[in-house]
């Protein structure tokens, strides 16, 4: 399959998009804010600016976003927490009007998953799990190969699997969720309540760095929560491979050992031993090149 996807990356604070090519190599990658409260027309016209810098012919179209995506997405936007503003609108005509190319959608971090089995860290493998650690915590499952997105494009919320019954509140409406304790907002938080001073994930890090024992004792207690629920998904999906990836991730080596012991501890030692937990390796890329595969796929008329 020849010739360029025009790939995104949909964020509730950036939009990054490049041009994509079938074997996954990019050009022009550019990143742009969203302003807040950005209405349809201005993240329409947003999106304009930026193919036009990028100035590439592209056979497709091909978004990430932040909200659910069914297999036969409508294109209507909805459950949208970091973009608000956008909610209701429908992405996948108003791309289609705009550009009368093919438009292909898929949930971020389903895209993620696929963009790592396609060109990153589990490329090969037919059975795995995909967490990104940002904002929140999302998650992309691949069953024998296939992405698992559920009728309704919920498929892969492992971030509100519950961790604490009795913890925290989280903004999805339910109690203890794994996002209010092992995202990189959550790393900030606890820091927080442990005296430490750092403004966000990435300061704790250094902080860990620096040999900080107050960081450290951080990292454990965000990685056994990341643990506990990896070790019922190992039980659950008997997956292969287990990948962290997302800004967060940056921090694995202060967080992985506490993750990796938790799950040898709690699952199934057969399921414990299959799952690797590993780094993924297309960093912020792999959302934007993930869904650049599912729009060479709907080309093809092998999207599955
Ligand atoms: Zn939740």
């Amino acid at each position: 399959m020849e010739g360029l996807v025009l790939a995104a990356d949909l964020g509730g604070t950036n939009l990054r998009m490049a041009a994509v090519d079938h074997g996954g190599s990019f050009s022009h990658l550019i990143k742009r804010r969203v302003p807040p409260n950005v209405s349809p027309p201005e993240l329409i016209e947003l999106i304009r600016t930026l193919a036009a810098e990028i100035s590439a012919s592209p056979r497709a179209l091909a978004f990430t976003a932040p909200a659910p995506v069914p297999f036969d997405f409508d294109g209507v936007l909805t459950k949208l927490p970091n973009l608000s503003s956008v909610t209701g609108m429908n992405l996948k005509r108003a791309l289609e009007d705009e550009f009368g190319l093919p438009v292909v959608i898929e949930n971020d971090a389903t895209a993620a998953a696929i963009g790592e089995t396609w060109i990153g860290a589990s490329r090969g493998i037919s059975n795995s799990i995909t967490v990104t650690l940002g904002t929140g915590i999302g998650g992309g499952i691949i069953i024998d190969g296939k992405p698992h997105r559920g009728p309704d494009g919920i498929g892969g919320e492992i971030g509100h699997i519950t961790v604490e019954p009795n913890g925290r509140r989280c903004k999805c409406g339910s109690i203890g969720c794994v996002e209010e304790y092992a995202s990189a907002t959550a790393i900030a938080r606890i820091a927080q309540e442990h005296g430490m001073k750092t403004r966000d994930s990435a300061e704790v890090y250094a902080a860990w760095m620096g040999g900080d024992a107050t960081a450290a004792i951080v990292f454990t207690e965000m990685g056994r929560y990341l643990g506990i629920m990896l070790a019922s998904l190992a039980n659950a999906i008997n997956p292969e491979m287990l990948v962290i990836c997302g800004g967060a991730s940056a921090a694995w080596e202060a967080f992985a050992p506490s993750t990796q012991a938790e799950i040898s501890s709690r699952a199934y030692p057969r399921a414990a031993s299959r799952a690797r937990l590993v780094k993924g390796i297309l960093g912020d890329n792999a959302g934007l090149l993930g869904v650049a595969r599912s729009a060479f796929l709907e080309l093809a008329g092998e999207r599955v």
